[in-house]
C-alpha cells in the first residue's frame, strides 16, 4: 500500500505542478498516470511543439515544459505509479480513500486530486475495416517526434489545428514528401495555420488534396498503400509507409465517470472556491473539471492547483494556521 497525503490521479502539467504547490505546504503527492511517462497531453501527443502562453517563456517546447515541470517538483520528492490507471476508489471509515490500479495497486490517501485531463484518451478513428492491421505499422495516430519522419513519405488526414501544423512542420524539410488529404475545401484549424499550409502547397512543397478522404490501407505486413477517394476525381492510389490520420482525440474520462462524481460534459463539476468535487476530500483540476468560464488551459491547470492544495491542507491539518509565504522569502527547501 501506497501512502501520501495527497493523491493525484494524472501527471500532465497540472498534477506536476500540483506537487510544488503542495510541498511549498510540506505535503507529500503520490502520482498516478496511464502513460508510460509524465507530461499528459503535452508529452503524449505534442511534445515538440512551442507553447507560446506559459508566463515568462515566449516560447517553450511541450516536452520542455515537462521537463521543467520535473526539475521544479524534484526537490519534494513526489511517487509515481505510471503506466497504470486508477479504477476504483473506496472510502475508509477514517474518512481516507483507496485507489487501486488496474494493475492491483493500492494507494491510500486522505485526499485525491483528479487531475486527469480528457481522460484516458483514445484517437479517433477513421472507419477503414482492416485499419488494425496497419497499426503501429504504419498507421500512427499521434506524431510524437517529427525525426521519425524524416525523409520519409508520409500522409496526413485531417481538417483541425494538429493535422495543419504538422503538414506545415514535416513538409519544412523533415520528411521528403507530405500529402495533406482532407475531406473538405475548408479547414477548422486557426486562419494562420490554414494559410501557411496553403502557401506551401501553392509552392509545391506539399501535396494538398481537398474534398477527399482516406478508404483503404494495404500492405504486405507494413503499411505500403493508401487508397483515396477523391469527390470529383475518383479513387487515387497513393505509395506510402505512412499515414497519420489526426481526427482529434475522443475524450473519455474512463473510469472515473463511475466514481459517483457530478459529471457534466464528460467533465467533472466543482466549486471554483477551491476545485472541490461533490465527494468531501476529493478535487478535480485542470482540464477535467468545469465549471463556468473554465478555460482548458496549461495556466488555468495551475491556478487550479495552488488554490486546490490550500484546501487539501486545511483538511489535513485542522488545527494547523496556514501562512502564505512567498518563495522568495523561504526558498524552496525553506519551507
Ligand atoms: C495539440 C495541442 C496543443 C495545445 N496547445 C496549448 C497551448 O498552446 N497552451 C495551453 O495552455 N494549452 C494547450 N493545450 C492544452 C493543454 O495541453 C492542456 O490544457 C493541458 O495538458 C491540461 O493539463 P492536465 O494536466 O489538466 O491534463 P492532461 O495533460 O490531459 O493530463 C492528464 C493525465 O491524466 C491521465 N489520466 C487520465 N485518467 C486517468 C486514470 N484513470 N488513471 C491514470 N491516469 C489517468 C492521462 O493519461 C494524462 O496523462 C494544447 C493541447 C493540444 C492537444
Amino acid at each position: 500500500m501506497i501512502e501520501t497525503d495527497i493523491l493525484i490521479i494524472g501527471a500532465g502539467p497540472t498534477g506536476l505542478f500540483t506537487v510544488f504547490e503542495a510541498g511549498l505546504l510540506k505535503l507529500k503527492c503520490h502520482l498516478i498516470d496511464s502513460l508510460p511517462q509524465a507530461g499528459g497531453q503535452c508529452s503524449e501527443i505534442y511534445p515538440k511543439k512551442p507553447i507560446y502562453d506559459i508566463p515568462a517563456y515566449p516560447e517553450i517546447l511541450a516536452g520542455d515544459l515537462t521537463d521543467k515541470l520535473m526539475e521544479q517538483i524534484e526537490p519534494f520528492k513526489p511517487g509515481f505509479t505510471l503506466g497504470e490507471s486508477a479504477v476504483t476508489i473506496d472510502k475508509q471509515e477514517d474518512g481516507s480513500f483507496i485507489v487501486t490500479t488496474n494493475r492491483g495497486t493500492k494507494h491510500k490517501a486522505p485526499i485525491v486530486a483528479i487531475a486527469g485531463g480528457l481522460g484516458v484518451f483514445e484517437p479517433r478513428k477513421p472507419p477503414i475495416e482492416n485499419l488494425s492491421e496497419f497499426e503501429d505499422k504504419g498507421v500512427e495516430y499521434i506524431i510524437k517526434d517529427p525525426e521519425f519522419y524524416r525523409g520519409k513519405d508520409v500522409v496526413i488526414s485531417g481538417g483541425g489545428d494538429s493535422a495543419l501544423d504538422w503538414a506545415y512542420f514535416l513538409a519544412n524539410g523533415v520528411a521528403k514528401n507530405v500529402a495533406l488529404v482532407h475531406r473538405r475545401n475548408s479547414f477548422r484549424g486557426h486562419l494562420d495555420s490554414v494559410q501557411k499550409v496553403m502557401d506551401m502547397a501553392e509552392n509545391g512543397k506539399l501535396n494538398l488534396i481537398t474534398e477527399a478522404e482516406v478508404v483503404g490501407v494495404s500492405g504486405n505486413g507494413v503499411l505500403n498503400e493508401v487508397l483515396v477517394k477523391h469527390k470529383t476525381q475518383g479513387e487515387i492510389k497513393m505509395a506510402t509507409n505512412h499515414w497519420v490520420p489526426l481526427f482529434g482525440l475522443s475524450p473519455k474520462l474512463g473510469p472515473i465517470a463511475d466514481w459517483g462524481l457530478n459529471i457534466s460534459k464528460n467533465s467533472i463539476e466543482v466549486d471554483t472556491f477551491d476545485y472541490s468535487t461533490n465527494i468531501d476530500g476529493i478535487y478535480a483540476i485542470g482540464d477535467v473539471n468545469t465549471y463556468p468560464g473554465k478555460l482548458k488551459l496549461i495556466l488555468c491547470g495551475f491556478h487550479e492547483a495552488t488554490l486546490m492544495v490550500q484546501s487539501a491542507f486545511a483538511k489535513i491539518h485542522p488545527d494547523k494556521k496556514n501562512v502564505l509565504k512567498y518563495t522568495t522569502v523561504n526558498g524552496v527547501n525553506g519551507f
